[in-house]
Order: C-alpha cells, then sequence, then structure tokens
C-alpha cells in the first residue's frame, strides 16, 4: 500500500519527513495539542487530537498535552479533567505530566520585562475604544500610541504596578513596539499583557496580569522544545507575530507553526460557544449528551475510537476549509461497529405471540452465534419459550407478498429458532390486537426445515417469561439542516424536534441485562445501541442507539 493510502492527503508528514532528511530536527519531533479549558472537546478538536498525538507516533517522537489557560474567566476545573479523559478515551496518551501555559506565567512575566528593557515593549494607556481607534483598518496605517516612546524605566515602573494590582481591569495593557504601519494588523503593537482580577485554576491570586494567547502560545511552545507548532488556518495571520517573538525573546527554541483547515461537518456545530449554549439553554442534557458532537457525547452515543481516528484519518489533512458530510462520520462507526458489535435481539413495540402446542413451562436454550462472522465473539443463548414478544409490526391480518413476515395463516421464522404458523388473533373490546396464537413447527430448528416450505422471512423475538425489560433511548441528528450555523438566522431554531425519543418497556434477551456500561450491539433489523455509560444497570437496562442500521437522511433531505 502506497503512504498516500494509509495517511489520505497529509502534507505536514511531507514537510517534517523533509525536515529530517535536511538534518533541521536535531532531536526527535515534538507536537503538542492546546485546548483552551473553557469547554469540552469536540469531533474538530478529535481531528486535532489524531493529527497531533498521530504524527508524534508515526516519527517515533512525542506529543504534550498543554492546557492554553490564559483566560481564567472562562475556564474550569471540570473541563480539564473532561479532557484528559477524551484524549485517552481516543486511544493517546501524552509525554510526561500534564502542562499548562500557566506553569509558564513567570517567565512569560521575564520574557516581558526583557522586551521593555530592550525597548521593545511600552505601556499603554488609551482607552479600548481610543485603541481601536489608533489601530488603523486593513486598508489604512494605524498611528503611533501617544504612550509609545515611554522610556524602559518607566514602562517597568508601570508594568510592575500593573502586576502590583494598582491599576483598574482596561486602565493599562503592555504592548509589544512593533510596527503600527504593517499591513498585518497582527503586528500593530499587539497587547501582550492586560489586566484580569481574576482568581486562575492553576494559579490561585497570584496574578491580576495575564498574558494574550499570542504572548503565551509560542513562547510556550519553545519552552517545551516543541519542534512542529500545528494548528488552524485562523492563526496564519498570527505567525509572523509567533515569529516575532521568537525572535526577539530569549526563548530557549525555536519551534515553527504550520497551519491545517479546520474540520467542518454539516448538520452540526462545532463552536465551543455554541456547543455551550446548547448546555445552558438546556436544550441538550448536557455536555456529553448522546446528540452532542463532543467526544464525550459520541462516545455515550456508542461512537468507538477506533471509528472516530478512521473517519479523522480518512477526511485528511487540508490547506483549505471544506465541509465534510455528517455521512461519512456514520458511515465510519456503521462499518466499524458492523465488524465488531455482538447481535442481539431486542422488542421495542411488543405483540405477544401464545405458541400453543409448545409445552407450558419448558425453557429450551438455543444457541445462537454472537457476530455472524467473528467466531472470537462466542454463542450466546436465547431461552425460548411458550410465549414470545415479536415487534407489532411484523405482524398483519393480511398482507401482500411483499409483506415477508408474520401474517395470519401464514409461516414465518424466529431469528435463531423454530418457524411458525399464526393461527388466531386474539382482540380487546376495542379491536386492538393483543395477542396472535400460534403453532410452531419442532422439526424447523436450524436451516434447513424438514416440511420443505421454507418461509420467505425472519423476525426478531424475545421470550416474554425470561426476556428481560429495558429502556431504549433513540437518538437522531441534532439538526435537521445541512448548516444549521451559517444562515443568518439563530442556530438554535434547526434543532431536530426529533432528534431524541425514549421507548420505555422494551424486551430484551437476558443475557444482555448483565452487560457492563458502554458495551456496544446490533439488535438486529433495528440498529445498534450502546449500554448507557452512566445509566445501564443489569436492574435497569438503558440502551442509547448510537445508529439506525441504514442512512434514512440521504434521502430525505433536499
Ligand atoms: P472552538 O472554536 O470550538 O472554541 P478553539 O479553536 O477555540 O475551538 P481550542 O481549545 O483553542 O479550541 O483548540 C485546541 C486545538 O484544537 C487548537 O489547536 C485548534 O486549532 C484545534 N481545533 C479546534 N477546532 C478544530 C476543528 N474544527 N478542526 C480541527 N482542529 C480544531
Ligand atoms: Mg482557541
Amino acid at each position: 500500500m502506497s503512504e498516500q493510502d494509509v495517511t489520505g492527503n497529509n502534507f505536514l508528514r511531507g514537510i517534517i519527513r523533509k525536515d529530517i532528511e535536511e538534518g533541521r530536527l536535531s532531536g526527535s519531533l515534538v507536537t503538542r495539542f492546546p485546548p483552551e479549558p473553557n469547554g469540552f472537546l469536540h469531533i474538530g478538536h478529535a481531528k486535532s487530537i489524531c493529527l497531533n498525538f498521530g504524527l508524534a507516533e508515526y516519527f517515533g517522537g512525542q506529543c504534550h498535552l498543554r492546557f492554553d489557560d490564559t483566560n481564567p474567566a472562562k475556564e474550569e476545573q471540570a473541563y480539564i479533567d473532561a479532557i484528559q479523559e477524551d484524549i485517552q478515551w481516543l486511544g493517546y496518551q501524552w509525554a510526561g505530566p500534564v502542562r499548562y501555559a500557566s506553569d509558564y506565567f513567570d517567565t512569560l512575566y521575564e520574557y516581558a520585562v526583557a522586551l521593555i528593557n530592550a525597548g521593545k515593549a511600552y505601556v499603554c494607556e488609551l482607552s479600548a475604544e481610543q485603541a481601536r481607534e489608533y489601530r488603523g483598518t486593513l486598508t489604512e496605517p494605524g498611528r503611533n500610541s501617544p504612550f509609545r516612546e515611554r522610556s524602559p524605566e518607566e514602562n517597568l515602573a508601570e508594568f510592575e504596578a500593573m502586576r502590583n494590582g494598582e491599576y483598574e481591569e482596561g486602565a493599562k495593557v503592555l504592548r509589544a513596539k512593533i510596527d503600527m504601519s504593517a499591513p498585518n494588523i497582527n503586528l500593530r503593537d499587539p497587547i501582550i499583557y492586560r489586566i484580569r482580577k481574576q482568581t486562575h485554576h492553576q494559579t490561585g491570586d497570584k496574578w491580576c496580569i495575564y498574558p494574550t494567547y499570542d504572548f503565551t502560545h509560542g513562547q510556550s511552545d519553545a519552552i517545551e522544545g516543541i519542534t512542529h507548532s500545528i494548528c488552524t488556518l485562523e492563526f496564519e495571520d498570527h505567525r509572523p507575530l509567533y515569529e516575532w517573538f521568537i525572535e526577539n525573546l530569549p526563548v530557549p527554541a525555536e519551534p515553527k507553526q504550520y497551519e491545517f483547515a479546520r474540520l467542518n461537518i454539516n448538520y452540526t456545530v462545532t463552536s465551543k460557544r455554541k456547543l455551550k449554549a446548547l448546555v445552558d439553554e438546556n436544550v441538550v442534557a448536557g455536555w456529553d449528551d448522546p446528540r452532542m458532537p463532543t467526544i464525550a457525547g459520541m462516545r455515550r452515543r456508542g461512537f468507538t475510537p477506533a471509528a472516530l481516528r478512521h473517519f479523522c484519518e480518512m477526511v485528511g489533512v487540508a490547506r483549505s476549509e471544506g465541509i465534510v458530510d455528517m455521512a461519512m462520520l456514520e458511515h465510519a462507526i456503521r462499518d466499524d461497529l458492523d465488524k465488531n458489535a455482538p447481535r442481539a435481539m431486542c422488542v421495542m413495540d411488543p405483540l405477544k405471540l401464545v405458541i400453543h402446542n409448545y409445552p407450558q413451562s419448558q425453557v429450551e436454550q438455543l444457541g445462537a452465534p454472537g457476530h455472524p462472522n467473528r467466531d472470537d465473539l462466542g454463542e450466546r443463548q436465547l431461552p425460548f419459550t411458550r410465549e414470545v414478544y415479536i415487534e407489532r409490526d411484523d405482524f398483519r391480518e393480511e398482507a401482500n407478498k411483499k409483506f415477508k413476515r408474520l401474517v395470519l395463516g401464514k409461516k414465518v421464522r424466529l431469528r435463531n429458532a423454530y418457524v411458525l404458523l399464526a393461527e388466531q388473533v386474539v382482540k380487546d373490546e376495542q379491536g386492538n390486537i393483543v395477542e396472535v396464537h400460534c403453532s410452531y413447527d419442532p422439526d424447523t430448528l436450524g436451516a434447513d426445515p424438514s416440511d420443505g416450505v421454507k418461509p420467505k422471512g425472519v423476525i426478531h423475538w424475545v421470550s416474554a417469561s425470561e426476556g428481560r425489560r429495558a429502556t431504549v433511548r433513540i437518538y437522531d441528528r441534532l439538526f435537521n439542516h445541512a448548516s444549521p450555523d451559517r444562515g443568518g438566522e439563530d442556530f438554535l431554531e434547526h434543532v431536530n424536534p426529533d432528534s431524541f425519543s425514549v421507548v420505555e418497556g422494551c424486551w430484551i434477551e437476558p443475557g444482555l441485562a448483565n452487560c457492563a456500561p458502554e458495551s456496544r450491539f446490533q439488535f438486529e433489523r433495528t440498529g445498534y445501541f450502546v449500554a448507557d455509560r452512566h445509566e445501564h444497570s443489569a436492574e435497569q437496562p438503558v440502551f442509547n442507539r448510537t445508529i439506525a442500521l441504514r442512512d434514512s437522511w440521504g434521502k430525505a433531505e433536499a
């Protein structure tokens, strides 16, 4: 297989290979995944994780986990914990300890002092509004701040006063002194420190000034010896600034930044701000609601780490933005579950069959394969009894030949069990069918029925006396619009009202109740399901539908 086949379109491998061949990499490759702990990770982050950890794995290097925690107002320990769990669940382990940009606040402060001493940074007192005016526009250069020519001594004293909490938030900022007429606005004397009288989740009340993202990221990369700092395209315009800091500060290494296109998927949103809105507005039950495109949500939905990694590989790494079809993600999930999920039976809308020629209290254990072509998944035992449940819509009193299920006066095979003949319908006073009386043919166990009449249909069933009750939760796509957040309207208006329903009183084969939370199954003829990570128990089984057996969206949408 050529490398192209294995990696998809991954231009970063090419760059790194060249760096190695041409001797630009003195040690091994070091990458990092730098989440801001202000929400749960989503499918887009999964791609960044697979890319950063995947490259390190591929080239025998290492990948760091570094929380990009320069904005204490929006950050929380709960997010820090969830992010670590998500990365490990995807199957990756960061090298060394969990790192925090805040670990480097002392060093970053020293770097800022070094810039001031070199006459390359100054404390500015323009208000936010004035600063905007001075900044200029894309077509007009900016103007120098009246505070730009302060002496290093004065700047040092001012910066120290900022640090000591002597000024109010917003009163002063520290700016790098670069070029107010630079065509790239990021170089027009960007802010590098601001006053924030906030307690920080890692550093407590030690600081009341915090470095900006731009002043933190590259320097943190340098401190950690990151060789390739991979980020998404919106940071392309920040690269000259990233490089300016690396050149102008006494940093121990010279990392390089590379950009790739964000992963966008239709029928969903991948922005922490919007995902947070879904949680805050109670549109979903939490960050890990099985409909959420968060890693925790997809986990709870029953997606597998292997399928997500495979999907990230399939979509490749590009330099230009595109939108990936949700069907491709769903295909990756189905493909994995089809190959690996054991089979089971679950009746969701039960209709009772009474098999009148089957002995009253007999329980016969019928063996069935765990999976049609995976011997390693073993056998399961299905108790067969006089009364069984089938799906209500698998029975009709009359039907044409296209209906290959149970019809009054006709035969059907119960999956992994006998052939039945429907003989009589019992109705209640309203005319609803409450039972169907059948007879079974004891010689029809196995593939080759002796009566020579092979029923066309095979339906699933569960013993009425031995089966167990379960709750099944049906999930579907969260949005019914292909681009919920791209139109002018509020993206919340495109939430699919049918994305969630609960079916109580389902019947499952008894062995299923004892499965561990997060066990995944194909319920035959119905879909793929997972035992809920938090709410499933043997006493009260709860299964989430991961996905239907087939894609029903392709046709429904114009
Ligand atoms: P959001 O827009 O959802 O808030 P973010 O970029 O602000 O995302 P970070 O926590 O800063 O979130 O992201 C951590 C890393 O994940 C960054 O390197 C970022 O570039 C990358 N990343 C975020 N979203 C995507 C995406 N959709 N596709 C690929 N990589 C992404
Ligand atoms: Mg970000």
